[in-house]
């Protein structure tokens, strides 16, 4: 099942005089269970691809399909409402709100969908979500009770509380040790052979080895596609 299309897709960022060809004409789909990462120099194109698939930015040209609705051309409320319900974000920031417990950080987007989503039911779909990054315990914590990979996770859990059309993942490992990097990336590769579909930026090349598929850009165009050999089991 096709989740994403992007097709012919370029960003033009104009600064005065100006002109950034950021991202020419770049063509790739998504498939539902996919794993994609992206990686390449600083400067390639990697986050202005992330923004325009997390509807944070529309292409200058091109056409960007999720789950089959055309999404190139949307309005900035038409845009928020969409991200809402379709995408979840992880950043290498891990973007908590410190005053809040874990659950009701997890449970926060439901609180921002039309018409809102009832506390006990919120409550109850974020503590699912928890358990599936195994943090079931760990609920009524605040994130600066918890390590870095733990708040990773956390952040994690949020993304996937709407039941996104795809998980949109931005340097996860970034602000970690190796090891919390590892068991970071460990559990996207778990949420993912449970059927959550990823696309993750990365710079790490050990953890682009992890996705299906790696996307290569350099100066705003894909220049590699490479399949992962799935290990024999
Ligand atoms: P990466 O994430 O791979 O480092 P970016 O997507 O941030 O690359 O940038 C791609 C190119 O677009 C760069 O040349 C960058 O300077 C330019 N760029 C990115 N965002 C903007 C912006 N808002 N305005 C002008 N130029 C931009
Ligand atoms: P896990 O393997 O479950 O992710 P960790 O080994 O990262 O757990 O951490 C064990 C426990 O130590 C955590 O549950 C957390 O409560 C505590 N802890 C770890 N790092 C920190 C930190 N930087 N600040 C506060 N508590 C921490």
């Amino acid at each position: 099942k096709l989740k994403i299309k992007m097709k012919n897709i370029s960003k033009i960022f104009y600064t005065g005089e100006m002109e950034t060809h950021a991202l020419k004409d770049i063509s790739f789909d998504i498939y539902e269970g996919d794993y994609i990462s992206i990686s390449g120099p600083s400067g390639c194109g990697k986050s202005t691809l992330l923004s325009l698939l997390g509807l944070l930015a529309p292409p200058s040209s091109g056409q960007y399909l999720i789950e089959n609705e055309d999404v190139s051309n949307l309005t900035l409320t038409e845009a928020a409402t969409i991200r809402n319900r379709k995408i979840g974000f992880v950043f290498q920031q891990f973007n908590l709100i410190d005053e809040l417990s874990v659950v009701d950080n997890v449970a926060l987007p439901l609180k921002y969908q039309t018409p809102p989503v009832p506390l006990n039911e919120a409550r109850d779909r974020a503590i699912k979500c928890l358990n599936r990054v195994d943090l079931g315990h760990r609920v009524d914590h605040k994130p600066n009770q918890l390590s870095g990979g733990q708040q990773q996770r956390v952040a994690i859990a949020r993304a996937l509380i709407a039941d996104p059309a795809i998980l949109l993942v931005d340097e996860p490992t970034g602000n970690l040790d190796s090891k919390n990097g590892d068991v970071v990336m460990d559990m996207l590769e778990q949420l993912n052979k449970d059927g959550t579909t990823i696309c993750m930026v990365t710079h790490d090349a050990r953890y682009a080895d992890m996705a299906h598929r790696q996307l290569h850009l350099l100066d705003g165009e894909i220049v590699e596609q490479k399949q992962n050999v799935m290990e024999a089991v």
